[in-house]
């Protein structure tokens, strides 16, 4: 039962397998590209202690985290609608989960790579020790300070989130990049109550929270199948990464690293580096909602005549 109520905390820790570290030959790729890199090779070393043994479960084709390369992605389109509201928020030990409602289909996502509604059950976020990586995805390896995970399950093909978590097509989670820049208003009602969650296993009451307010105002995302990035690190979800970060300022960032990994008489450990590290695409692909203009632009074809536009 202990491991059980331990493998559930987790689990509603966060959508996230095996633990191979980024193999040589992505290392020495990543070389050849920028300083960005480092940031990637630093952050790959910063292993939180879960990730420290590679026997956690069978390996898979399908893990998550993974490395969005921006001109591998095709097209496709997602309609999304939150209207809603919470229940607490509480330190489950890996991160801070705000949780919902979820016996009816109060906020729901649909569209775009989903064949059904999947209801919202919690969001949590994944943070650096600093604010040079943080993110679990990574963008051409561009790390950021912290990534926001907005965990949805189908209702319409399980009975409850439990069950949705283990199997294809049980969960849809959004994620969205947190970088430095202005300070978040919304985001800060929820910093004021990190306080009094400090230590593992705390819980707060947090009233009503509407968490469209901490999406990015582009609907451009990339989406591809992947997993659980916590044990037990099931292949069950659709992943649905905004293209376009929410700007958060340091002092928020900072807020997030007073929480502790530790209960209560334990010796302090701060949370911190609680990502999964890269896991390898092997034979997925990613798609984007979005045409790519960043490629064309680096191509520099010459124009076609308009009676030869490609779409
Ligand atoms: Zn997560």
């Amino acid at each position: 039962m202990a491991m059980m109520s331990h493998l559930r905390a987790i689990l509603q820790a966060s959508p996230c397998k095996t633990l191979e570290k980024v193999p040589d030959s992505e290392v020495h790729a990543c070389k050849a590209l920028q300083p960005l890199h480092l940031h990637l090779k630093s952050r790959n070393q910063v292993l939180h202690p879960l990730w420290e043994k590679v026997d956690l479960a069978p390996a898979g084709e399908h893990q998550s985290p993974i490395n969005i390369r921006w001109r591998d992605s095709l097209r496709s389109w997602l309609t999304a609608a939150h209207h809603l509201f919470c229940l607490h928020v509480w330190n489950n030990g890996y991160s801070f989960l705000v949780e919902f409602e979820d016996s009816a289909d109060k906020s729901v996502i649909e569209g775009g790579p989903l064949e059904h509604n999947y209801r919202l059950k919690q969001f949590h976020f994944h943070w650096g020790a600093i604010d040079a990586w943080g993110s679990e995805h990574t963008v051409d390896s561009k790390c950021y300070p912290a990534e926001l995970h907005l965990v949805h399950w189908n209702a319409v093909k399980f009975e409850n989130f439990e069950d949705a978590a283990l199997e294809e097509n049980g969960l849809a989670v959004i994620g969205v990049f947190l970088k430095l820049g202005k300070h978040h208003q919304e985001l800060q009602k929820l910093v004021n109550i990190l306080p009094s969650i400090k230590h593992k296993d705390t819980l707060a009451e947090f009233g009503s929270f509407d968490p469209s307010c901490l999406m990015p105002t582009c609907p451009d995302y990339w989406t591809y199948s992947g997993s659980l990035t916590t044990p037990p690190l099931s292949e069950s979800v659709t992943w649905i990464i905004k293209k376009q970060p929410v700007e958060v300022d340091h002092d928020q960032l900072e807020q997030f690293r007073t929480l502790l990994f530790t209960s209560e008489g334990e010796k302090e450990k701060r949370m911190v580096d609680n990502f999964r590290p890269l896991q390898p695409l092997m034979n997925r692909t990613v798609r984007s909602s979005f045409r790519h203009d960043y490629v064309l632009n680096i191509q520099a074809k010459p124009k076609l005549p308009t009676s030869q536009v490609t779409p």
